[in-house]
């Protein structure tokens, strides 16, 4: 067990110029609310279910109100003597993703979901707002909470296992505190976890715009003993006991990987300060998933680990949607027609002359950006068919593998092969949709496997979520 009290006892003084608005406000510790989110595809509740005391608090003490828009919903602690929200930021959810499914129009769902804020020295609001599609935001829930009531839990924090730092940039105040939550590897497995996050965390920092601002990143690791390797893949019949309940087949999309487990993981990542959680599940199948602000999940195993680690950050960091739309998804109503989605690199184009990234945008690009969808489109429609058949033959991760290697052989010589590559306009076809929607570049991580970059549009977006935590 490590936990990092000397480092932050010798450095709670150093932060800057707000650092005494932020002392007259927090205490330095974080509280966590935990509540259940509710509902269908037309109603929506949430009921609460604790406050729970945590340890430092790692976030910024400069940035405490999020300006960023992103998300959608937000959470604010607002101060009810002056009115004035003191703490607030941007998030997605499950219960978000899942709500645009099928199944949220025949049945009730309940998820449990945390938001982390520095402890308050008095009584305060808490509220949660949701984005409408036309951007604004509605109150969906609000209550009071007294810090120093006998309503916070702050009984001490289960060692769930054991806690190791991998890098260290800067202190936690002005870094971003990343924390590797390993999940199916057993006790004796932890060397093997070690490796696995070492070989992750070195490819993390070979992207932009990682490598350049490596010194704004702390990495910690946490080790949860799981009682059996590897996580639960239902569609194969593969049922594991796994601490954290990590599972393939989220929303019945066999690659999706998420955990409904939000205590139990809440509780373990309390271990140690984190901004953003990655979870490693020690697994050789395909998979992986993220949301914005909440976390992602990775397969440590696969040989496309270093893809899934960068395009699910991206997702769960950054709040980057997917600009793919030829693969399967559960989502059916995920970006409703005639709205600009709130994602940095996506936009619906209603506007071309003040598009959200025209800064980036050369003078004389034609907006829409020409581009030969039609042809992108039949090599991997026709790719998305093989690997539907292939999956449902129970087909190996090799076979499956040698598939990825071949649709790349054909897309990536044809999308570098386009007029406009490398620059930036609005090219049709993004965020699950061939029509509607726009993306930045004609080729993009969040796009395909092929490129070793994040486009222009994207890695701005991860400079300014890196900034909020590190300044
Ligand atoms: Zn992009």
């Amino acid at each position: 067990m490590l936990i990092l009290a000397p480092i932050f006892a010798a450095c709670v003084t150093t932060a800057g110029a707000a650092t005494s608005d932020f002392d007259a406000l927090f205490t330095g510790r974080t509280l966590r609310y935990d509540y259940n989110h509710a509902g269908t595809a037309t109603e929506e509740h949430i009921a609460p279910d604790r406050f729970r005391l945590e340890g430092e608090w790692p976030g910024s003490r400069t940035q405490l109100v999020d300006e960023t828009n992103m998300g959608k919903y937000m959470f604010l602690v607002v101060d009810p003597g002056t009115n004035r929200t003191i703490y607030s930021r941007g998030f997605a959810s499950i219960y978000g993703e899942w709500e645009t499914t099928g199944e949220a129009k025949e049945s009730w769902r309940v998820l449990h979901e945390s938001q982390r804020f520095p402890e308050p020295r008095m009584p305060v609001q808490v509220v949660l707002k949701k984005r409408a599609p036309d951007g604004t935001f509605r109150e969906l829930h609000s209550t009071t909470v007294d810090p120093a009531s006998r309503f916070v839990d702050r009984s001490a924090v289960a060692p769930a296992g054991d806690v190791f730092t991998v890098h260290e940039g800067a202190h936690p105040s002005r870094a971003v505190d990343l924390l590797l939550v390993g999940e199916g590897y057993t006790a004796e497995q932890g060397d093997k976890f070690r490796a696995d996050v070492q070989r992750l965390v070195d490819e993390f920092f070979r992207w932009e715009p990682y490598r350049s601002r490596k010194s704004a990143f702390n990495v910690r690791a946490l080790h949860v003993p799981s009682a059996e390797a590897g996580i639960s893949n239902p569609r194969q019949g593969v049922w594991r006991d796994s601490p954290l309940g990590l599972s393939f087949n989220a929303f019945d999309s066999d690659r999706y990987v998420l955990t409904y487990a939000n205590a139990a993981l809440r509780e373990a990542a309390a271990l140690a300060p984190y901004d953003a959680l990655v979870l490693v599940f020690n697994d050789r199948k395909y998979g992986g998933g993220g949301i914005f602000n909440l976390w992602c999940t990775t397969a440590a195993d696969s040989s496309q680990a270093d893809y899934l680690f960068v395009h699910e950050f991206g997702h769960s960091f950054a709040g980057l949607a997917d600009e793919y739309y030829t693969s399967q998804v559960s989502y059916e109503d995920f970006n409703p027609p005639g709205y600009e989605p709130w994602e940095p690199n996506v936009t619906a184009l209603l506007d071309p002359e003040n598009i959200k990234w025209k800064d980036l945008v050369e003078a004389g690009t034609k907006l829409p950006t020409p581009w030969d969808q039609a042809a992108y489109d039949e090599a991997s429609y026709a790719y998305q068919a093989k690997r539907q058949k292939l999956r449902a033959e129970g087909a190996s991760e090799e076979v499956m593998e040698a598939l990825f290697d071949e649709v790349k052989s054909i897309t990536k010589p044809m999308l570098e092969g386009q007029d406009h590559f490398g620059r930036v306009g609005a090219f049709e076809g993004a965020g699950y949709q061939a029509k509607g929607l726009f993306r930045p570049e004609v080729d993009c991580i969040m796009f395909t496997r092929n490129p070793t970059v994040y486009c222009k549009v994207c890695t701005r977006a991860i400079e300014r979520v890196i900034d909020l935590y590190a300044r």
